[in-house]
């Protein structure tokens, strides 16, 4: 088989994949490979119980991920690809079926239960037709096939377990490790397709392709359009019917697996309908279902939930609840002074968002009390409250969203608009004229810090680092999470001389030596000596003029292997987290969120290397890189 008339038959094709991994995109981004990134919004919660063997979920999920883009981007991207490939990887040991572990103890769980034994990883892979006809409907023919490779775990002891875990890299790894970095480190061996453990089968897909496109060769050597069977038809917008019709016969396949896993690219029609994740025949239904609308009505309604949680904090119902649980509306109404029948509504949305719990009491009453969610994190006094971080949404960034419109128009943030102030007023007012408004901004700073902290400070090993410098550091709760999880490091907080003199009011109750403070202007002073500088939400507010300014003042006092540590949102261009956080920078800054690519490049540019990303999956991405 060669491999490039392979890839080169996808050549001028819209080929689209239906997932957001990194290692997948480079996987085939290596072999020449072009193609755009859609990734799946189809939730992987198939029922595992349902299926006989590892291999049939992962090729089932990998066929639901690429279905769904294939329907989905006619109609949201207006545009109908050529190709849509789906994948999905798990790891099977003792019977079990390992994917992403969701915190630390799951990726414990997960790791020893393969320390020095033997597991199969599995991916599932779904090749995607879309066919458009002239009257705007569409086909899709359905190719997919499996790879299993065999890897066995060295005995792997607690202390690299925890130093493993602690590394980050776990998290978004299905059964807990990565075998192209730092995971590496704990396989004894690997028989089969490494490229299948590292998440997509290569070789295999390959073949594949080869038997699709050889199988639609005419005689004559031509390329020919593959024959089709339809999953079904869908029209695109502006049609007559939006969302189509029904085929005649549903297919859901036209392979067909042998015994021994690999799959037979015949026409194959089977009669069972696929399942959805709801176990539910995909059909296109004529009319549209509530449940079909859900995803735009929860979009369209994201801002209400929003405004409900943002008013019910401010108008200190938590804390209410908190110190009188079991009140009912009326009762909550007069404390917070407001309206009965507004309470009422306000407590209720709030029930609906998980926020808080209602019973009825023995007069037949309505009464509250908060979920463990708003103990947790909405109450104004809990450790880890984001109570000041959702007034500034409140107070500021709401304003700012409410002229979006302007922000993408012009390109530019929105403080005139919103406050009727230049930024550099909004600014002064925040830091010198109102002590008030200070305190809420270090506030909001306080909680987001406290609550992405420990992720930030463990995100990389920093054992060999004495000194760090936290620039911006305001009320110092990054640098006290640093200390905590660096016993050896000493931080100083370097902040503006406004907010270091009130820094005092947010020192925890038991004062680290370790944290210093020392008042100057990252532009303009010279910048404390350290050997680790971190930069927690600093670099995205300004422009990258602003940013080579800081860095090259940082780099001027490092020494090789002294490192910058920055903890952003990495812009991905693939989930609305990233997508979001970088509007909420248009309309409130000079600077924008930027990608690591982006980040590497800056960074290389003063003489750092060796760069490195834990994605955190908690608000902030960790980056470092070392000075060379
Ligand atoms: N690093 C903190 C965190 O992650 O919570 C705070 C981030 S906050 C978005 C930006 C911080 O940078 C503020 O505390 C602000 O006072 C500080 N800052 C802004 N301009 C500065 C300057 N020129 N010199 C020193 N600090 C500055």
């Amino acid at each position: 088989m060669v491999l490039n008339p392979v890839i080169s038959k996808l050549s001028g094709k819209l080929v689209v994949l239906a997932s957001g991994s990194p290692r997948r995109l480079e996987i085939l981004r290596n072999v020449g490979l072009r193609f755009e990134v859609v990734p799946s919004w189809f939730k992987e919660t198939l029922d595992k119980g349902l299926f006989k063997a590892p291999h049939e979920y992962a090729v089932e999920t990998a066929k639901q991920k690429a279905l769904e883009v294939a329907r989905r981007m006619p109609f949201k991207h207006l545009k109908t690809p050529d190709i849509v490939i789906g994948a999905d990887t798990i790891v099977a040991v003792d019977g079990m079926i390992l994917e992403k572990p969701v915190d630390k103890d799951d990726a414990y769980r997960m790791l020893s239960s393969l320390s020095g034994k033997e597991h199969s990883v599995f991916t599932g892979v779904a090749v995607v037709l879309c066919h458009e006809k002239e009257n705007e409907e569409v086909d899709y023919q359905l190719f997919d096939f499996h790879e299993e490779t065999k890897v066995k775990f060295a005995d792997l002891s607690e202390d690299m377990l925890w130093e493993y875990i602690n590394s980050g890299e776990p998290m978004d790894k299905a059964g807990g490790y990565g075998i192209q970095a730092l995971g590496g480190m704990l396989v004894e061996y690997v028989h089969g397709d490494f490229l299948n453990v590292v998440g997509f089968p290569l070789n295999h897909f390959c073949k594949q392709l080869d038997l699709i496109y050889n199988c639609n060769t005419n005689s004559a050597g031509q390329e020919s359009t593959p024959s089709f069977s339809p999953v079904h038809k869908v029209k695109r917008k502006g049609s007559k019917s939006e969302v189509g019709e029904h085929s005649s016969k549903l297919v859901n396949s036209l392979s067909k697996h042998t015994d021994n896993g690999e799959s037979d690219v015949r026409d194959v029609e089977k009669t069972l309908p696929l399942a959805s994740s709801r176990g539910q025949t995909i059909e296109e239904e004529s009319e549209p279902k509530g449940e079909d609308l859900q995803r735009i009505i929860d979009l369209m309604d994201g801002f209400k939930a929003s405004k409900a949680l943002f008013t019910a904090s401010k108008l200190c119902v938590f804390d209410l609840l908190h110190n009188s649980p079991g009140l009912d509306a009326a009762a909550v109404a007069q404390e917070i002074k407001a309206s009965v029948k507004g309470t009422e509504c306000l407590l209720e949305a709030c029930v609906s968002l998980g926020l808080l719990k209602s019973k009825e009491n023995e007069c037949h009453k309505s009464v509250y009390e908060n979920t463990g969610l708003a103990v947790r994190f909405l109450r104004s006094d809990a450790p880890y409250s984001l109570h000041g971080y959702i007034q500034h949404c409140n107070n500021t960034i709401w304003p700012l969203f409410s002229h979006l419109e302007s922000a993408v128009q012009e390109g530019t943030h929105q403080h005139e608009k919103a406050f009727g102030k230049k930024s550099k007023d909004v600014f002064q007012d925040n830091y010198y004229n109102s002590r008030e408004r200070k305190l809420r901004f270090m506030n909001a700073m306080h909680s987001i810090a406290r609550v992405t902290g420990t992720d930030v400070a463990t995100a990389f090993d920093l054992s060999s680092y004495k000194t760090a410098c936290d620039l911006g550091g305001c009320t110092g709760a990054m640098a006290y999470e640093f200390t905590k999880a660096h016993p050896g490091l000493s931080v100083t907080v370097f902040d503006l001389p406004a907010v270091v003199e009130m820094s005092e009011h947010f020192h925890p109750p038991h004062k680290d030596s370790r944290v210093s403070f020392v008042a100057g202007d990252f532009f303009n002073d010279e910048l404390p000596k350290a050997d680790l500088y971190i930069l927690a939400r600093i670099l995205h507010d300004w422009p990258d003029d602003k940013v080579h300014l800081l860095l090259s003042k940082i780099a001027s006092t490092c020494t090789p292997g002294s490192a910058v540590l920055i903890a952003e949102t990495m812009l991905d261009g693939l989930t609305p987290y990233s997508a979001l956080q970088s509007l909420n920078m248009l309309v409130q800054t000079e600077g924008s969120e930027r990608t690591e690519d982006k980040y590497v490049a800056m960074l290389s540019k003063h003489g750092f290397g060796n760069t490195r990303v834990v994605h955190t999956k908690n608000f902030l991405d960790a980056f470092i890189a070392i000075k060379m």
